[in-house]
C-alpha cells in the first residue's frame, strides 16, 4: 500500500523533577519527535524519537527537509527499501547523529503500518520470543543525596521493579562507592544493580572504578569510557571483574559490530529510536545473539518492550526515566520484576495528542 502522507511534530517534555547524569548535567525536560505517516488505505503508524533536551529542531529539520517528502507514493510495506532509500539519500551528511534519530522515527512509523495491517503487535510480526519481560528501572540520579537514592529505589521496588541502575562518575570514586554500598546493603546481595557512567571517565579511572565496584556484585558498568573508544571497552572487559554494556550513544550496525567484536562488551545496548529503528535494532540484535553478547534496550520502554519480546539472547528492557506515562492510555506496567508485551496491533502506543499539544514547540 502506497504511502500517502507524513509529518513530523516536536515537543519539549517536562520532567517531575530534575535529574541528572555525567553527561547530560542536570535535565528538566527531554524532546519528543513524533512522525506520523498514512498509507492510502488511512492507516496512520506512529514514530517515535527523542533527546535528552537539545537537538530536537535539528532532528525535525532532516524531516521536514525531505526525507518524510520522499517516502510519499512508496509501497509501506517495503520497508528495507524505504530504510536503505533514506540511508542512501542522506549518507554523506549521515551515517548517524541527527540523520539516525530521522530514519529510526520513520521506520518505526512504518513498522507500526506494517503491524496495524497485519493486525499483530510488532513483537509477533519480527519473529516472537516471549513477551513476558524482565525488566529494570533507569534511575537518572547522579545529583540525588544517598538518603533520595534510597527512598527512589524503595519506590521503585513498591510500583513492581526487581532490578535497579543507578548513576556514577560523581567527582570522586570514593562518593561513588558509598552511594554503591548504601544500595547494595539495602537491597540485599541478590538484588540486580547496574551502574551508569554515562562515559565519564578516562581508561585509567574507568579500570580503577571496575576494581573497586568488584565486590558489590553488579550485573554490569555501563558506558565507562567514551562510546567509539573500542580498545579501551575491550581492556576493562576483559579484566573481568564486571561485565561492560555500552551503546545508546551509537547510532549505528558497523559501530555496534565493533564494540561487540573488538570492545568485547557483555550487553549491547541499542536504543530503537536512533539505531536505525526496528530495522537497525533487529540486525544489532541478531548479530550481537551470534557473537555472544546479551541485547539489552536504551529509552523509550513502551517501544523497546517490543523489540525485547521479539528476539532471544535479549534481557532486561530498560524501563528509563523519561516517561510518556501521562501521554498514555495503556501505561507499562511492571509486575514482579517483569512486563508484559502489548497484544495490539503495531506497537500499540496510543498518545493523548491533546495533552501532549501543550508542550509543542512551532516551528
Ligand atoms: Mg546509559
Amino acid at each position: 500500500m502506497k504511502i500517502q502522507s507524513a509529518s513530523a511534530r516536536l515537543y519539549r517534555v517536562p520532567l517531575a523533577q530534575p535529574v541528572s547524569d555525567a553527561a547530560h548535567g542536570i535535565q528538566t525536560h527531554f524532546e519528543l519527535i513524533a512522525v506520523r505517516v498514512t498509507d492510502e488505505d488511512g492507516v496512520q503508524g506512529l514514530g517515535l524519537t527523542y533527546t535528552g533536551g537539545s537537538g530536537g529542531l535539528a532532528i525535525v529539520s532532516a524531516l521536514e527537509g525531505g526525507l518524510l517528502e520522499s517516502l510519499v507514493g512508496k509501497d509501506a510495506d517495503l520497508i528495507e527499501l524505504c530504510w536503505r532509500d533514506m540511508w542512501r539519500a542522506m549518507h554523506y551528511v549521515g551515517q548517524g547523529g541527527v540523520v539516525s534519530f530521522a530514519i529510526s522515527a520513520i521506520d518505526v512509523a512504518l513498522w507500526d503500518i506494517k503491524g496495524k495491517r497485519a493486525q499483530m503487535p510488532l513483537w509477533r510480526l519480527l519473529g516472537g520470543h516471549d513477551g513476558h519481560v524482565r525488566c529494570y528501572a533507569g534511575g537518572i540520579d547522579l545529583n540525588f543525596s544517598i538518603e533520595e537514592l534510597l527512598a527512589q529505589s524503595e519506590a521503585f521496588r513498591e510500583n513492581g521493579f526487581r532490578a535497579i541502575k543507578m548513576k556514577v562518575g560523581r567527582p570522586s570514586l570514593r562518593e561513588d562507592i558509598e552511594r554503591i554500598e548504601a544500595m547494595r546493603e539495602e537491597l540485599g546481595e541478590q538484588f540486580p544493580l547496574m551502574v551508569d557512567a554515562n562515559m565519564a571517565w578516562s581508561r585509567m579511572n574507568a579500570l580503577r572504578a571496575a576494581k573497586a565496584f568488584n565486590p558489590y556484585g553488579l550485573t554490569w558498568l555501563e558506558e565507562p569510557v567514551e562510546p567509539r573508544d573500542y580498545a579501551s571497552h575491550a581492556s576493562i572487559a576483559e579484566c573481568g571483574l564486571v561485565p561492560i554494556a555500552a551503546g545508546e550513544n551509537l547510532r549505528n550496525f558497523s559501530e555496534f559490530k565493533q564494540l561487540i567484536d573488538t570492545g568485547r562488551i557483555g550487553y549491547a545496548e541499542p536504543d530503537v529510536t536512533n539505531c536505525g529503528g526496528v530495522t537497525g535494532f533487529a540486525k544489532i540484535a541478531r548479530y550481537a545473539e551470534s557473537h555472544s553478547a546479551i541485547t539489552t534496550s536504551h529509552g523509550l520502554h513502551d517501544l523497546s518492550i517490543h523489540l525485547l519480546a521479539a528476539f532471544p539472547g535479549t534481557d532486561f528492557l530498560e524501563v528509563h526515566g523519561y516517561s510518556l506515562d501521562a501521554f498514555l492510555s495503556r501505561p507499562l506496567r511492571i509486575v514482579d520484576g517483569y512486563a508484559e508485551a502489548p497484544n495490539t496491533s503495531g506497537h500499540g502506543i496510543e498518545l493523548d495528542w491533546q495533552k501532549l499539544e501543550r508542550h509543542a514547540v512551532q516551528g
